[in-house]
């Protein structure tokens, strides 16, 4: 049983799709989605994978590199994407204001912001309009640790999806930014990385494989994480979080005792996409590959020196039956750095 992971990230934004077989069909669901040209750098990807419908669309957190152009994905799919993860703690609308006014609180020239607002507010009305029309996508938002996949829940499920995070204390402190920018007089500030603390990690068992991504998932809420939950991860695959930035580990995290890591002979492949030149950091690649993972990171310069094509990306095979992951396909412009030491 194999399941593939498409990780994407072109140099700023990031989508990723998970491609599964049960019952004779295909199934997938795609995690963030980074959409240029109307969406369709992502719709045509999924046609190219012979995909036509979602089990799930989960938008991590209201930022323009995880949700831009999300709705034009959703429309171009209508009626065909069976459920809708977001991160909750307030409703649609709050989350609107919220973002119509840190667009206007930065200036009219703030043309990221504007586009973000724009993708929170047409995301948000798109679902609900398929919802009205067609009955799906079914909503749901995460919270602590939260079974998402599958639903109805059945006792063998050859895929299952679990969040873990955010935490209590994390969505409020977001929450209460936008809270208090929405009353009268309020305003929003600049900060844009609290909504990093919305965010929604995942984790994927297929089998006997586990699979962690990370999201833009930044200390408070890896901190968060019961030991329980921490002590059983054996991931033989991470999307790193917060695109490689020291914000985004937590103290240990990636050792060879680290709950990525927990002592497995084999250490997870490690997948990057940067933020515009800024991240990955260099110090945290070097915590990775210093735990025995190799490092994969997409979106960076060609040689012949031009522009960054828009699908930057890694293909990972997960294998069910053994627990395993490898790299079977990545774009010319990923960059690997080996584990120091090397396995043996
Ligand atoms: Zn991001």
């Amino acid at each position: 049983m194999i399941l593939d992971l498409f990780i994407c990230g072109p140099g700023y934004g990031e989508t990723i799709i998970c491609r599964w077989e049960e019952e004779g069909r295909l199934h997938a669901g795609v995690i963030d989605c980074y959409g240029p040209n109307y969406g369709l750098t992502v719709y045509d990807w999924l046609l190219e994978l012979e995909i036509s419908q979602l089990e799930f669309l989960c938008v991590t957190h209201p930022h323009l590199d995880h949700i831009y152009n999300a709705y034009w994905v959703l429309e171009l799919l209508e009626g065909s994407v069976s459920q809708l993860w977001w991160w909750g703690g307030l409703t649609p609308d709050a989350y609107i204001v919220f973002c119509d006014k840190l667009a206007a609180a930065c200036g009219g020239g703030e043309g990221r912001l504007r586009s973000r607002a724009e993708s929170v507010r047409r995301l948000f009305i798109e679902i609900a309009r398929q919802e009205q029309k067609f009955g799906i996508p079914l909503v749901r938002t995460s919270a602590r640790i939260k079974q998402l996949y599958p639903i109805p829940q059945t006792t063998n499920p050859v895929l299952k999806i679990t969040a873990f995070s955010p935490w209590d204390d994390s969505l409020m402190r977001f929450t209460k930014e936008v809270v208090s920018s929405i009353r009268v007089g309020g305003k929003a500030t600049s900060d844009e990385s609290l909504a990093n603390l919305a965010c929604i990690g995942l984790l994927l068992q297929y089998g006997n494989a586990q699979v962690v991504l990370g999201s833009d998932i930044e200390a408070s809420n890896w901190n968060s994480l019961p030991d329980a939950f921490t002590s059983s991860l054996r991931p033989c695959v991470v999307k790193v979080s917060h695109h490689g930035s020291q914000n985004g580990t937590c103290a240990g995290m990636w050792s060879m005792s680290g709950f990525l890591c927990n002592q497995q002979p084999q250490s997870p492949i490690a997948v990057i996409t940067p933020w515009h030149n800024v991240l990955p950091d260099e110090k945290v690649i070097k915590q990775i590959v210093g735990s025995g993972s190799t490092v994969f990171v997409t979106g960076q310069k060609n040689t012949n020196g031009r522009g960054r094509p828009w699908l930057s990306y890694v293909h990972v095979q997960v294998d069910g039956d053994q627990g395993t992951a490898r790299v079977v396909e990545k774009s010319a412009n990923v960059v690997v750095y080996e584990p120091v030491p090397p396995l043996s």
